[in-house]
């Protein structure tokens, strides 16, 4: 697992979400989710620095900091970047109209937008 995951495990277990819902929204497996929260009983207060792994001290009523200094937040970023772009974005073409268009996340997208998806629909019928 990693740190960002970690992260995320005890971000939404300190909304006292059950590790079925938590592996819903993180999409890491129900049995991870379980067996990390099994293991570290009471440590969801916990934020680990997503680059090196120490805990970093929050401030009360402070923006959540993943991070323990701006070094090791380039650091990740820098290591991740290219992982996240190729992930995130696909480039492709609309079923529709036949536009090319951008979908983030999802390249199962057949549609450029809600309108062509609701004209396709309509003609089918
Ligand atoms: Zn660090
Ligand atoms: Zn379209």
């Amino acid at each position: 697992m990693t740190y960002k995951e970690i992260n995320d495990i005890n971000a939404f277990a300190r909304l006292g979400m059950g590790y079925q819902r938590i592996a819903a929204q993180t999409g890491i497996s129900a049995n991870t989710v379980k067996s990390y929260l099994q293991r570290h009983p009471g440590e969801s207060h916990l934020v680990l620095c997503q680059h090196c792994g120490t805990p970093v001290e929050q401030k009360p009523g402070r923006k959540e900091k993943r991070y323990c200094n701006d070094r090791c937040r380039m650091a990740y970023w820098n290591s991740h970047q290219d992982e996240v772009k190729k992930q995130a974005f696909y480039t492709l073409t609309c079923k529709h109209c036949g536009k090319e268009f951008t979908s983030y996340g999802n390249r199962n997208r057949k549609y450029c937008n809600r309108l062509c998806y609701a004209n396709a629909r309509k003609k089918t019928a």
